[in-house]
């Protein structure tokens, strides 16, 4: 009889998970404690795979001889500590389908920085005219795309909740963009478990296999020290110049966007103004530093990356320019989920910022904040159901903290509190699920909110 795989969660991942998993000749049962959409029942109702919603029924999962978990559902749950005790193995959807292709990956993880990253790096590999897949956490499923396509070369997105299930995947190029404090709610607010849950990115690689980090990442470099990684080390920085150093920058003292970003693979170098960069914000440079290696080892030519570098038009959600009323900036930021993404687009403004925070607090600590607030914050609109914590760290910063429930009444009351010159950001480092329905919904709103004006 054929091995039982069962797949926990009916999303992107898992669906895609189930449809390669019939593929491969296994029996396939998928579960899911909520409610599976309808485009996604339909995949499997076509491929006649057998699944249930709104419960995990024990006897029909317990029986697998592995479970494929998505990475929506927390390790802690019932049915997966149920299985773990079984014995049973538990991996995520990446580990799954990689054993399925043998196309060459480049795989990104970080705690910021990720979706835009992916998207760059693809992006250079398209422009190139490799054959290239986009998957992980944007698009559609790494294992779907298994299933049904014969790419060479896949960048995929990889969350922490992927790594935790990834045992023996290895990444031909990893990238690691940096370790800021995040999701600690399902790391039992273990900042260290969550560190090594992203250090999985580099497991099982070898010296022909290339590990790209951050070096201004003090968290990285520390963990690199006790640990050393098997790959070849491509690190990057903006503040050194070192010529161990994949990539770095000379800067101008003067006007920091005629800087130069130099990225040097094999003794080739790929120079190239920040001012060409069609991305703003120093976070923004890192990004490219790390995609332009990924690129630049895949021999893509300098000529191609620094042209995909100038045309990258963003992505939705991400420093999101809006509007400008009454000489007032708009900007979208509603994907700043955690403190530290909120760090980089505050210290992007260059005018007084009103700032739109909070939301559902994922065990923030906002005291790395306060210095930058202090400089450029003049007013804060709170948009949570509990922004206590908010209040407490900054009520001696700022002008004003103003209390609403809705990304209406934000934008109203930050309009009557602007003056011309200032930037309304709304970037909340927050999770948006206490008033919205996900981050794309929050911003939808602020932005229609805007329009409204
Ligand atoms: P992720 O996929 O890791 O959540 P995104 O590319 O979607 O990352 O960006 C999420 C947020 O983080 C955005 O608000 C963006 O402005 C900010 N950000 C992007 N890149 C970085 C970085 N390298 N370091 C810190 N913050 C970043």
């Amino acid at each position: 009889m054929a091995a039982k795989t069962v797949i926990l969660g009916g999303g992107e991942s898992g669906v895609g998970a189930a449809v390669l998993a019939q593929q491969q000749g296994f029996e396939v049962f998928l579960s899911d404690a909520g409610r599976i959409k309808e485009k996604y029942k339909k995949v499997l109702l076509q491929h006649e795979i057998s699944f249930e919603e709104g419960k995990h029924t024990p006897s029909l999962i317990l029986d697998a001889d592995e479970i494929v978990k998505s990475p929506g559902i927390p390790g802690q749950v019932d049915i997966v500590k149920a299985a773990r005790q079984k014995m049973i193995p538990v991996i995520s959807e990446i580990e799954f389908a990689g054993r399925f292709t043998r196309a060459k990956t480049v795989c990104i993880t970080g705690s910021n920085g990720k979706t835009t990253t992916t998207l760059l790096t693809y992006k250079m590999l398209k422009d190139a005219g490799l054959n290239a897949g986009l998957a992980g956490n944007v698009g559609k499923s790494f294992a779907l795309q298994v299933a049904q396509n014969d790419f060479d070369i896949y960048v995929l997105e990889i969350s922490s909740f992927q790594l935790d299930g990834m045992f023996d995947f290895k990444a031909d190029i990893a990238v690691l963009l940096n370790i800021t404090p995040d999701h600690l709610d399902r790391y039992g607010n273990s900042f260290e478990k969550y560190a090594a849950s992203k250090f999985r990115i580099a497991a099982n690689q070898g010296k022909d296999d290339a590990f790209v980090y951050c070096y201004d990442d003090a968290v990285i470099r520390k963990m690199l020290d006790g640990n050393p990684v098997g790959s070849t080390c491509y690190p990057f920085s903006i503040r050194r110049k070192d010529e161990h150093l994949a990539a770095w920058l000379e800067e101008d003292k003067d006007e920091f966007l005629n800087s130069q970003m130099i990225v040097n693979i094999k003794d080739d170098k790929m120079i190239m103004t920040l001012q060409e960069l069609a991305l703003s914000g120093k976070h923004n440079v890192y990004n490219s530093m790390a995609a332009a290696i990924a690129a630049r080892l895949n021999d893509i030519r300098k000529e191609n990356i620094q042209q995909s570098l100038t045309e990258f038009q963003g992505v939705e959600h991400r420093l999101e320019y809006v509007a400008t009323i009454r000489g007032i900036d708009f900007i979208n930021d509603s994907k700043a989920t955690n403190v530290n993404s909120t760090w980089y687009a505050l210290e992007n403004a260059s005018k007084p910022v009103i700032w739109i925070a909070g939301g559902q607090d994922k065990g923030n600590d906002y005291s790395s904040l306060v210095p930058i607030v202090d400089e450029k914050v003049k007013a804060i609109i709170c948009l949570g159901k509990d922004n206590t914590k908010i209040k407490k760290a900054f009520s001696e910063h700022v002008g004003a903290i103003i209390e609403t429930q809705s990304a209406e009444e934000a934008v109203n009351v930050a309009y009557h509190l602007g003056r011309k010159g200032d930037t309304v950001l709304l970037s909340p480092a927050c999770a948006s699920f206490d008033l919205f329905i996900n981050y794309e919904d929050r911003g939808n709103r602020f932005r229609n909110a805007v329009f409204n004006l």
